[in-house]
């Protein structure tokens, strides 16, 4: 069976992409070996993503934020701090200029998308499914799924994830490290409406990021991705409702009121990766496949919904013109916009987890300092405001809202 092109991952990068292409008519098999009963249960993944307004005018273009209308929380105002010191950078866009982003519960995301990616007419989605052999070649490519079938076509997109072992088998170099990290993500409610601000409070031992989730019937809710010394994350995990909620009450020095009736807890070991390359013959790499970086500002996932915006882009306009999908200058010019966007994200959001990490009153009072210097400069704000939309750089059409 063709098909315009192979996607191995139907995750949240994957089954984006899937979406992006039969909103232009274009065709795709995806194959993933997860069980949809089990992803899509409400246990299965308990974060929640900030999708930047960019990421957000994709998949209303798409049409899958028609579907998640009226569920997720705008962050209008982001509010970075040293701890509890006195002292903070505020980002609150002027009024008329709309959110930041908006939060969503992983678990409404992923039904979206799943929902969706099954009634597409031009998506052919094959879950419980691996694929056992992959050639690709001069002529095109070739896999062999578990199910029996053959399918071909003239391009592979790999969005397995991070341990990707299409990446892996294509010999593509890929530069990681561990941080000392383990991120606790759950959601907790609060006495006090978060007034849809996202909290980053930045400690030595990791940051404590606090997101603005919609009320629900028991009151005002947030959910933390709270990066502890990856030594502790196991006591965490083990510590009772109340001990934990105690904990993190002491994190945010009570602002919101009382904290109660938390979700189960999750651990995440953090680490960053970032393929050499994200092409190789018939070949392309997209979301954490491709990189992976510290959730310090939720910006990870985003990546990945650029380079599906950006790669949809290209391939769209490839088919328009009769090239043959798998063209290395359709697959150069992918890299070429993607290349520099996804280092620069990768770098910064390095730099600032060990930037922040550093202990002692010295670092602090530095970072202090640094962080009154941006907060009365507002260019400087404006340009960081535009990172956290996914607004910097050639944006590509998706991003704005269009079709190609
Ligand atoms: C604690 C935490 C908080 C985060 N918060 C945010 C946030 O607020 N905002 C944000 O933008 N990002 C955030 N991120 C990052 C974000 O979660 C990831 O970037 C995103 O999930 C990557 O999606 P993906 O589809 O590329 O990979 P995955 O979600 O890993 O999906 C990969 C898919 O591929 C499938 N697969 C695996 N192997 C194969 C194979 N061999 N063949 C076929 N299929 C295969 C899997 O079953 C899976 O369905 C966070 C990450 C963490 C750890």
């Amino acid at each position: 069976m063709d098909t315009d092109v192979i996607i191995l991952g139907g995750g949240l990068v994957g089954a984006t992409l899937a979406l992006a292409l039969d909103a232009h008519g274009m065709t795709s098999i995806v194959v993933d070996p997860a069980d949809p009963a089990v992803m899509l249960a409400p246990g299965f993944d308990g974060r929640a993503s900030a999708i930047a307004s960019a990421s957000g005018r994709m998949l209303d273009a798409i049409g899958i934020g028609a579907t998640l209308g009226g569920q997720g929380c705008a962050i209008r105002h982001i509010r970075v701090s040293d701890g509890l010191a006195p002292g903070k950078l505020d980002f609150r866009p002027a009024d008329g200029d709309g959110a930041l982003g908006t939060m969503y519960e992983n678990k409404l995301l992923r039904r979206a998308l799943f929902d969706a990616a099954t009634a597409a007419t031009q998506v052919d989605l094959r879950m419980r499914t691996r694929a056992i052999d992959v050639v690709r070649g001069p002529a095109g490519v070739t896999a062999t799924l578990d199910s029996g079938a053959t399918i071909t076509a003239p391009l592979l997109i790999a969005a397995e994830g991070r341990h990707s072992p299409t990446r892996e088998t294509a010999g593509i170099p890929v530069a990681r490290w561990q941080y000392d990290h383990a991120a606790i993500v759950g959601a907790f409610h609060h006495e006090h409406s978060h007034e849809d601000v996202a909290y980053e409070i930045f400690y030595p031992a990791g940051p404590f990021a606090l997101l603005p989730l919609p009320d629900d019937e028991i009151g005002h809710r947030s959910a933390i991705v709270w990066s502890v010394k990856g030594a502790d994350g196991p006591a965490m995990m083990k510590l009772g409702d109340r001990a934990f909620l105690a904990e993190a009450s002491k994190r945010m020095g009570g602002f919101l009121g009382e904290l109660t009736a938390p979700s189960p807890r999750a651990s995440y070991p953090l680490g960053f990766h970032h393929a050499a390359r994200i092409t190789a013959e018939r070949l392309v790499l997209v979301g954490d496949a491709a990189h992976g970086i510290h959730p310090i500002a939720g910006q990870g996932l985003n990546l990945g919904l650029r380079d599906v915006a950006t790669l949809a882009e290209v391939l769209v306009e490839g088919k328009r013109l009769g090239l043959d999908l798998g063209d290395p200058a359709l697959l150069d010019r992918y890299q070429r916009w993607r290349g520099l966007d996804t280092f620069m994200v990768a770098a910064a959001t390095d730099t600032l987890t060990r930037l922040f990490g550093i202990p002692g009153k010295t670092a602090s009072a530095v970072r202090r300092f640094g962080i009154a210097a941006v907060d009365r400069l507002p260019p400087l704000k404006d340009r960081f405001m535009a990172e956290a939309r996914g607004e910097s750089g050639t944006l590509p059409k998706l991003l704005q809202g269009l079709l190609v």
